[in-house]
């Protein structure tokens, strides 16, 4: 399973973790939780995020929302995602499919 990579968006500072990263290129997903780059996304009825510090972490993740569902609305719209903060570089314009 391949992630969905995560390097642009509008934004001039360039974040040192996983969490401000989420936090300032996602602001209108809730909640943000755990720390790390790899990212499990809901893109259900609640946009949600979580953090994770490994792939093994968020691949388990993932697999426990698609069979428990993520919450009440749950349409099994999930995706698995890293932040590549080393490429993340300010001043580039997003690519509206890599943040939305
Ligand atoms: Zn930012
Ligand atoms: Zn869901």
């Amino acid at each position: 399973m391949s992630p969905q990579r995560y390097r642009w968006h509008r934004c001039r500072s360039r974040h040192l973790s996983g969490a401000s990263f989420a936090q300032c290129a996602f602001p209108n997903w809730i909640p943000i939780r755990g720390n790390g780059q790899w990212v499990v996304l809901s893109r259900c009825l609640i946009s949600s995020i979580s953090l994770h510090g490994s792939k093994a972490a968020a691949v388990a993740e993932l697999q426990r929302i698609d069979a428990e569902k993520c919450d009440m609305g749950c349409s099994l719209q999930h995706e698995l995602g890293f932040i590549d903060l080393l490429q993340a570089q300010p001043d580039i314009s997003p690519r509206p499919s890599e943040v939305a």
